[in-house]
């Protein structure tokens, strides 16, 4: 099918962007890599009266990495973003998420930023930006202001985005680095086929004392609640695997759809927090002297 009809709107700057959205409010939607928008208005799920295609806005495509963790700007691609050894080395989630998105073809074009502004609770990078407690920072006419994951996905393709906003970055908390404790992290999902949206999806992060001692263990999960979810797990670890598994289970809200029931969901949230919770911490446990991975 063919989209809707649209005036097509070109800026070059974040102002020119942000001045286009503040005028046409809620007839209007951002269009980035046009990956997850193109196929929602050919199917017509939205018709907005006015595209604003940002990608030729200038200074966008930038990735910052320093002490405090990885910050992207709303035009990198999931490729760019992937393929960044330094973004990788501050927070080592971003590629062990990444790799699992779509298929090549598709990050090469859709963006990281385009991923959370869409607020697909399938999304690996919604998982990972809640587990970390990252933020994205958004701009209209009205000024700029920065959102925290928490406070930014409110339900299935939802966010507390206004209309007229437009992100314009994403920050990615980098590995905590406290003397004497060292951290691993590991993502796993299950899709019906490599590439396809994850059946359940779970990344893990794990810290540990000198002596290798449990610190804390954090879970977030996709595609088994409305929004990411993100699970403390650390006391149930300490306890047994078996209790932090059943938490997992009984934490998770799965739906059933064409492809899994809601209890083949749970029960993958089960048998995959067992795994990157084990892979998490044999890592932290590996990692010889405050280098995390
Ligand atoms: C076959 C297929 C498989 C896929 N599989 C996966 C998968 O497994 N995991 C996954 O996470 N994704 C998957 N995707 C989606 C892909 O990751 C998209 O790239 C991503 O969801 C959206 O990024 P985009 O740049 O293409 O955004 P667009 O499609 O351009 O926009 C998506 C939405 O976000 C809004 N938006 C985009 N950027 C901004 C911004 N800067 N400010 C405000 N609003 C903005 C748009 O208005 C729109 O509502 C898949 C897509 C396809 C077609």
């Amino acid at each position: 099918m063919k989209p809707p009809p649209f005036t097509w709107h070109g800026p070059r700057s974040v102002d020119e962007a942000i001045a286009v959205l503040g005028e046409v409010g809620s007839e209007g939607k951002v269009l980035a890599g046009g990956q997850s928008l193109l196929p929602v208005l050919a199917m017509r799920l939205a018709a907005p009266a006015h595209l604003v295609d940002i990608n030729a806005v200038e200074g966008l495509d930038t990735i910052t990495v320093d002490a405090s963790g990885v910050t992207i700007g709303a035009l990198v691609r999931h490729t760019g973003l992937l393929r960044h050894p330094a973004a990788g080395n501050a927070q080592p989630l971003i590629p062990q998420a990444l790799s699992c998105v779509a298929h090549a073809t598709i990050r090469n074009r859709g963006t990281t930023v385009g991923s959370l502004a869409h607020a697909d609770p399938s999304g690996e990078m919604t998982s990972v930006l809640a587990l970390l407690g990252g933020s994205i920072t958004a701009q209209s006419t009205r000024g700029a202001r920065t959102i925290a994951a928490a406070d930014f996905f409110v339900g299935p393709l939802e966010s507390t985005l206004a209309p007229d906003e437009l992100v314009v970055s994403a920050h990615f908390p980098g590995t905590v680095r406290e003397p004497g404790t060292t951290s691993g992290t590991a993502f796993a999902e299950i899709a019906r086929r490599h590439g396809d949206y994850a059946l359940c999806g779970v990344a893990a992060i794990a810290r540990v004392d000198a002596g290798g001692a449990l610190l804390s263990l954090r879970c977030g999960y996709l595609s088994v609640s409305e929004v990411p979810l993100v699970l403390e797990l650390t006391d149930a670890w300490n306890d047994s695997e078996r209790a932090a598994v059943e938490l997992a289970r009984v934490g998770v809200d799965p739906s059933s759809d064409i492809h899994a029931t809601a209890e083949y969901r749970r029960s993958l949230a089960g048998v995959l927090t067992a795994r990157v919770a084990r892979t998490a911490i044999a890592k932290a446990r590996s990692v010889p002297e405050l280098r995390a991975g």
